[in-house]
């Protein structure tokens, strides 16, 4: 039986890759802000049209730096539905947090809920850190305006959101600094990569310091407890060979998503993403929701070799270091109880996703 996996990471071209090899060896620049990741940068600034964008070792580390660069005191709001680097970020930037429910339709964090986290707290929060959910944009109006009447920072967790846009926006525009990941199983990737975007460009010394260590300069040393958040030079080598990759794999995996739809349309147990129209998909996930099979087609998909997820489950809330916070999210356990990640990525086969899906609607109907 032919095993089918969740995702495939786009594999650059080895002679490319190897030019840039041959580069590295030649003048043994190996990582410390190199050509090959201001190049990478250059063309990611491009690509999003973003004022800065400084690139990381990892997106979670990325996150870390960006959360220590608002000087942040108070707890930081966000959601219980996301991957487990967004929340123990938070930790390790010795802040607080609180869980706000999440909106059942898009699976993200609101204004209005994060506004009655915000009353019902003892202490005054100083961020909300939302998720762009399997690439779903936030209420981003609706958060500005809540920054804007709480002095909150927002920073956004776009790790899905690659090639999302509002309009024509692109959504590492907004907040005060979205964070993107790059590790393999996002559409592109840098093997283990991550960036920050913002468009105050004051935040840009702050955060350049602490991703080296918190160094100023030779004379004064390091002034802030910075880390080392660095990408490498093989790891911008590999971004920039993949980022010509990326169009052909969004054409491919658009084919992949219209065939699920046409697939399982008409099944009312399962519930689709739902897309705006003025959005660009992400093209990072294939989520469907279902309403009472959801365990079991997973175990049944997975005796057939086919491997689904159910991101985000078991919740963030529910981890044990974050149990005592007592979080009331019904909408998030429901939507935990119901999510499943379909196998998504450029090169499944037409016959492989009607496989997917009559595993799905036999076992649905039993
Ligand atoms: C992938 C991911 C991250 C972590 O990024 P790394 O680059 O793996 O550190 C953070 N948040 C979300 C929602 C993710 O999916």
């Amino acid at each position: 039986m032919r095993e089918i996996p969740l995702t495939s990471p786009l594999i650059p071209n080895i002679k490319e890759y190897n030019e840039y090899l041959i580069n590295i060896f030649e003048s043994g620049d190996f990582t410390n802000n190199g050509p090959c990741v201001k190049e990478l940068e250059n063309e990611l600034k491009k690509y999003m049209g973003v004022l800065n964008n400084p690139l990381f070792c990892n997106g979670t580390t990325a996150l870390m730096i960006a959360l220590k660069s608002l000087n942040l005191k108070g707890p930081v709001i966000t959601t219980p539905f996301t991957f487990p680097a967004t929340v123990n970020a938070i930790s390790w930037a010795g802040l607080r947090l609180i869980f706000c429910d999440i909106d059942y339709e898009t699976m993200n964090i609101t204004p209005e809920d994060s506004l009655e986290c915000i009353k019902n707290s003892e202490v005054t929060i100083s961020a909300i850190l939302p998720v762009h959910t399997f690439g779903t944009p936030c209420d981003v109006q609706g958060f500005q305006e809540l920054a804007y009447d709480y002095g909150l920072k927002i920073i956004y967790d776009a790790a899905h959101a690659f090639n999302v846009k509002i309009n024509d926006t692109h959504i590492g525009n907004f907040g005060d600094i979205s964070m993107f990941s790059f590790h393999a199983t996002k559409l592109f990737h840098t093997g283990e990569g991550g960036m920050l975007t913002y468009n105050d460009s004051e935040l840009d010394i702050p955060i350049k310091q602490l991703r080296n260590f918190g160094i100023k300069d030779e004379k004064e040393g390091s002034i802030i407890p910075g880390i080392n958040g660095k990408m490498t030079e093989m790891q911008a080598a590999l971004g920039l060979c993949i980022l010509g990759k990326i169009d052909e794999e969004i054409k491919k995996r658009k084919k992949v998503f219209e065939l699920y739809k046409s697939f399982l349309s008409g099944i009312p147990w399962i519930k689709f993403l739902k897309i705006e129209k003025n959005v660009q998909n992400s093209y990072q996930y294939f989520p469907i929701r279902i309403k009472i099979f959801r365990n079991k087609i997973y175990e049944h998909l997975k005796n057939n070799g086919i491997q689904s997820r159910k991101y985000f489950y078991p919740l963030c809330s529910d981890f044990e270091h974050f149990k005592h916070l007592d979080s009331i999210v019904p909408n998030a356990v429901k939507v935990a109880e119901e999510i499943l990640c379909l196998p998504f990525h450029g090169d499944l086969a037409e016959n492989d996703i009607e496989r997917i899906c009559e595993i799905i609607i036999e076992e649905g109907k039993q």
